[in-house]
């Protein structure tokens, strides 16, 4: 059989930011072969039953990290869907640790633009909006403002209708450089982003993607929910991935 060429040749890429969320699935590789880009490891081979050609891509902690890494990754291998995927911490009190968030959109909630306050008025932490962001858009071939990054319709679905064994439902993803645990705080990113949980990269992926116009989803299992007093535990990330194999076999033929 002629060798299989990830670059031009159509694949899934899968996004982790930690092995405890990515070991479990460049494990699980079939003729696995490493490419390094940069300072960021791709590992190219075939995933499940169906053999479906994958590349899994480690993109390190964080927007920077994951944007770079997405960069890379459209730029040198022919992505037909991206699922940025691994743990986040709940906002949401019905998700609890061990609970999947299968992303219907993504926000950038590290954007917002402050109002305007005089010298000496003070720091208000609550005197912001969301602010609307760049992006280029392949299709239309300019720029256009953006305050969210929706996810694949017919991903969602096909997730929605996995039996997984989880507890997995619809919910927006915050995702910034932060890490929350103020609880007034992580109501007013609610209120503001409608966030059901954060993450530190998915949103970088997203916003590629929508600018590519390729599919983009964001799936990820909770390892805490302060909003539930639920603490950290990264372990949980082999869940997420046994979840992420079993949906690339459900994508069979799309
Ligand atoms: N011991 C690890 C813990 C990192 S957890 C270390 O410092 O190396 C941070 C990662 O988990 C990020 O990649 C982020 O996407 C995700 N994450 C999990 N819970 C999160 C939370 N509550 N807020 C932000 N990111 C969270």
């Amino acid at each position: 059989m002629q060798k299989y060429d990830f670059k031009t040749q159509p694949s899934i890429l899968i996004q982790g930011a930690m092995d405890t969320e990515t070991e479990y699935l460049i494990e699980k590789l079939e003729g696995r072969e490493k490419i390094t880009l940069g300072n960021w490891e791709f590992h190219t081979g075939f995933l499940g039953k169906y053999r479906e050609p994958v590349i899994i891509s480690k993109t390190y902690q964080g927007m920077v990290n994951a944007a770079a890494a997405s960069s890379l990754a459209l730029a040198c291998f022919s992505p037909k869907t991206v699922i940025n995927q691994g743990i986040a911490g709940g906002h949401d009190t019905s998700f609890h640790r061990g609970d999947v968030v299968i992303g219907e959109k993504v926000v950038p909630m590290g954007a917002m633009v402050r109002r305007y306050a005089p010298h000496g008025a003070g720091i208000s932490e609550t005197d912001f909006e969301p602010l609307p962001i760049e992006i280029f858009d392949k299709g239309l071939g300019k720029t256009r403002k953006v305050v969210d990054f929706p996810c694949d319709e017919r991903l969602i679905a096909i997730a929605e209708q996995m039996e997984a064994g989880l507890t997995a439902g619809r919910g927006v993803l915050g995702s910034a450089d932060e890490w929350n645990n103020q609880i007034d705080r992580i109501a007013l990113l609610r209120e503001r982003y409608h966030t059901t949980a954060e993450d530190m990269e998915s949103a970088a992926p997203a916003e590629l993607c929508l600018s590519y116009g390729i599919p983009f989803i964001a799936i990820r299992i909770l390892s805490n929910s302060v909003v539930n007093g639920e603490e950290f535990d990264e372990s949980v990330g082999l869940e997420g991935q046994k979840f992420v194999l079993r949906f690339v076999e459900a994508l069979q033929g799309l």
